[in-house]
């Protein structure tokens, strides 16, 4: 029996002192099956049930507090906080309860002996964004480094320099063809500004392609400098465990060197996924192909509805590409919904046909050529069948983490089975203590650019520095480049209706349509703004949403409000920049609950 007293002392006693720790209820029947998981495991647990103690209502307000989750069961494991039921069976079906379970009887963490000589402090596998940021902070550092990195060409054929995916096939190219959509149409806006322009503009791939591919060789180039001027060893090699401190490394002349190291970080990144259906990986692409395909697409169809395809689709119709999107079921999986849709219904008063409903199950060649002619034939749930004729069929159906061929067996690493990425804990150790993850093979982690990159950093600064900071995976802001751009941090509303309560949750919106727009008479009420704030957290906003041109510049700003907490009314009090389009935080006051019209009229 834990006596009354602070309650956060109260759930931090439970938590370090219990393998696992739950805080319940007696009556919830999801706190029911939780406990009899573990009961099934044979596992001993700690509760504290909420609904028989004076103080449940603090200790449970304490927990919102600690966990941003107020709803009973919270789950500890290990001192890490699980989660609530979903979370904890999630947990339990993937392996990261296990990895927490096998952690607290590992006891803590053996330091690595000093007499043992490794060639390397660090070996980091993988040169994009996460391993090049890790290796040169820990060079800075003085520890002696090498990071490998190799390209396994697409079925196709195409490769590219050191960097990885954000650099050579992601994140710069996309951001650059996205500029020439976006320049497209700004040159049909200029007329109705006076500029005098022929009518027969039209856009040329090649010459995209070149001055892009130009910049990005510029950009390996300087990573090669970069790695040389920090004294990292740079291997342009296949790297794969022998043993858990030893790698074979394997280079283009198939030349094979093996190397120690004291620490070894996994950064290898993903690679595009290919359907398992026939023709797939003959006839079709992905996005690892498109930013340097050598002649015009043509007629283009984009399965999947994630932020690739629907960002792929969005450049290619802008520069004049005729674009399909084969969605399989929703539009933007994880996002917000609402805005999902707003994204879809404008791409298609723009040009671009969506299939909905349809996946392919059949790739055929009709015609050989550059593009050449494919007939792709899909089908929907009830099994009518449907064939269409492209030039050139792309797959953004998702990405498998480059974990299954680098002899990961070797090392004993713990791999989430369900899709290969690698489970860590929150300062990115896995279970064998000296070696890491970060970036997009990371378990249950976003996939994006600066999280690998800041994951990096910390990490070296944590091994080699003396730091101590982590990090901090929680209301990253992200933008999907579509051709009105998508800006959110923070939850989606689904989700802080799933973590709150209805009740709990107050939504202030309003339809935008920016200036610029105005003598073009385009997109009027196109745009679209919310916050999602929680009542009974003073209006705290957890959740922040844009959709309008330059959201990305938008979102970077805001989420620095977001992530000190801050709440409706200090947007409120925050004074406007006018005219822009980010003014309108300042001034929402419609609630979504309201109904009321939120159209933007006017100035
Ligand atoms: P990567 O950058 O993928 O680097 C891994 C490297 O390791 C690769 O070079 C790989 O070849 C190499 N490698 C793999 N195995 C081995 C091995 N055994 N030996 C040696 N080398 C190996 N993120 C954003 O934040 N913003 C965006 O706008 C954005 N747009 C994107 C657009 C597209 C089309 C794609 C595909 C991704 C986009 N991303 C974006 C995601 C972003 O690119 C990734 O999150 C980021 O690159 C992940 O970095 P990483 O270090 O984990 O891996
Ligand atoms: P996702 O895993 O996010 O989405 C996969 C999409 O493909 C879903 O729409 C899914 O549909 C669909 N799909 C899956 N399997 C099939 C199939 N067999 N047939 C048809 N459709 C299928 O993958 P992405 O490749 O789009 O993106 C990967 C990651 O890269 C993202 O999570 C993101 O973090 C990062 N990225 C970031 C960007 C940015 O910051 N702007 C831009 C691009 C990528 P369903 O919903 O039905 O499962």
């Amino acid at each position: 029996v834990i006596p009354k007293g602070d309650p956060i002392q109260i759930i931090d006693n439970l938590i370090k002192n219990n393998r696992i720790a739950i805080f319940s209820k007696t009556t919830c029947p999801f706190c029911m099956k939780v406990k009899k998981l573990f009961s099934s495991l044979n596992l001993e647990v700690a509760v504290i049930e909420l609904d028989t103690r004076e103080d449940g209502d603090d200790i449970q307000d304490a927990l919102l507090q600690k966990t941003g989750q107020k709803t009973v069961p919270n789950v500890f494991v290990s001192g890490e906080n699980v989660g609530g039921c979903d979370n904890t069976i999630a947990a339990h079906q993937n392996g990261r309860l296990e990895f927490l379970l096998n952690k607290s009887q590992a006891g803590p963490k053996t330091e690595i002996p000093d007499d043992v000589k490794y060639d390397y402090d660090l070996v980091v596998i993988g040169g994009g964004s996460g391993g090049l940021a890790a290796s040169k902070e820990a060079a800075l550092l003085g520890a002696k480094v090498a990071v490998c990195d190799f390209v396994v060409p697409t079925p196709i054929g195409t490769t590219w320099g050191l960097g990885g995916t954000c650099v050579n096939v992601g994140c710069i190219p996309k951001k650059l063809m996205h500029q020439a959509a976006i320049l497209g149409q700004s040159v049909s806006d200029a007329k109705k500004f006076g500029w005098e322009l022929p009518d027969t503009a039209k856009h040329n791939w090649h010459t995209m392609v070149e001055g892009i591919q130009a910049h990005i060789g510029s950009l390996n180039w300087g990573y090669r400098v970069a790695l040389r001027e920090k004294k990292v060893n740079y291997l342009n090699a296949f790297a794969e465990f022998v043993d858990p401190h030893t790698l074979k490394t394997t280079d283009k002349k198939k030349k094979e060197t093996t190397i120690t190291s004291k620490y070894i970080l996994l950064a290898t990144g993903g690679r595009p996924r290919y359907p398992d259906i026939p023709g797939a990986r003959e006839f079709g692409i992905t996005s690892d192909d498109i930013f340097s395909l050598p002649h015009h697409p043509g007629k283009t169809l984009l399965v999947g509805a994630s932020y690739i395809a629907l960002e792929c689709a969005g450049f290619l119709a802008g520069i004049g590409v005729d674009s399909t999107v084969m969605v399989r079921s929703i539009l933007l999986r994880g996002f917000d919904q609402q805005i999902a849709e707003l994204i879809g219904s404008y791409m298609a008063k723009h040009g671009i046909r969506f299939q909905r409903g349809y996946v392919p199950i059949k790739l055929e060649r009709i015609e050989e050529g550059s593009p050449g002619r494919i007939k792709v034939t899909s089908q929907n749930e009830l099994g009518e069948l449907m064939e269409e004729e492209y030039n050139t069929v792309l797959f953004a159906i998702g990405r498998d983490a480059c974990t299954n061929n680098i002899g990961i067996e070797k090392a004993n690493v713990m791999l989430n089975t369900r899709n290969g990425k690698v489970i860590c804990d929150e300062k990115e150790q896995t279970n064998v203590p000296h070696i890491y993850a970060i970036g997009d093979i990371l378990d249950g982690k976003l996939e994006l650019t600066p999280v690998a990159i800041q994951a990096g950093r910390l990490l070296a600064k944590r091994l080699f520095g003396g730091g101590t900071l982590i990090t901090d995976y929680v209301n990253v802001p992200t933008t999907v480049f579509t051709p009105l751009e998508y800006g959110s941090v923070g939850l989606s509303e689904e989700d802080a209706i799933a973590k709150y309560g209805a009740n709990d949750i107050e939504v202030y919106h309003s339809f935008l349509t920016p200036l610029e727009v105005a003598i073009p008479k385009r997109d009027d009420n196109e745009g679209y703004a919310k916050l999602i704030c929680v009542k009974s957290l003073n209006e705290k906003v957890v959740g922040f949403h844009i959709l309008s041109p330059n959201a990305g510049e938008i979102t970077q700003g805001f989420a620095i409000g977001l992530k000190l907490g801050a709440t409706k009314a200090d947007f409120d009090n925050l004074i406007g920049i006018h005219p822009t389009v980010a003014e309108v935080f300042t001034t929402l006051n419609t609630t979504k609950s309201s109904g009321a019209d939120v159209l933007q009229k006017g100035c």
